[in-house]
């Protein structure tokens, strides 16, 4: 006898591709200007300082990219602000683990660590593919995460 009972869930796919890029905007009130990046991997080289924050091309300070996803509990989405992002692997792999720096306010600190990664196969006739979003990796608390780092450094 079948089950028909069973409950099916949607599932974002955590891999998708992104065909539209990143909006930046300046985080200062007289600047207020809008950069655009192309693909993630545009995003990363080309709009943050040397410790991952997103800069604005026009004043200098700091930007953000706001960001909105749909949940799967209907009527609620989830809201947040992309400040920088930092790479984790070797600049020639392929795979490429990077974090985004998060916060839940513009201007508020960036408390919370998302993991991501994409995956660039363009050189090879391949997609440049994005690996984030809900249903994909977790974000952490930036002290979750230290919490995380002492306890694998006392397994160490
Ligand atoms: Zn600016």
């Amino acid at each position: 006898m079948i089950d028909c009972n069973i409950e099916v869930y949607l599932v974002v796919m955590p891999e998708e591709e992104i065909p539209m890029g990143w909006s930046i905007q300046c985080n200062v009130t007289s600047c207020k200007a809008y950069m655009w990046a192309t693909n993630i991997v545009d995003l990363i080289d080309n709009h943050t300082d040397e410790n991952g924050w997103f800069v604005c091309s026009q004043c200098g300070a700091s930007g953000f990219i706001e960001k909105s996803f749909d949940l799967q509990e209907p009527g609620y989405t989830w809201e947040l602000f992309l400040r920088g992002a930092i790479r984790l692997g070797d600049r020639d792999d392929t795979y490429q683990p990077f974090v985004f720096m998060v916060s839940y306010e513009p201007n508020e600190k960036a408390n919370y660590i998302w993991f991501s990664y994409y995956k660039d196969l363009r050189e090879t006739g391949g997609r440049l593919k994005l690996g984030y979003g809900p249903g994909g990796p977790p974000v952490l608390r930036t002290e979750q995460l230290l919490s995380l780092l002492r306890q694998l450094y006392d397994l160490d």
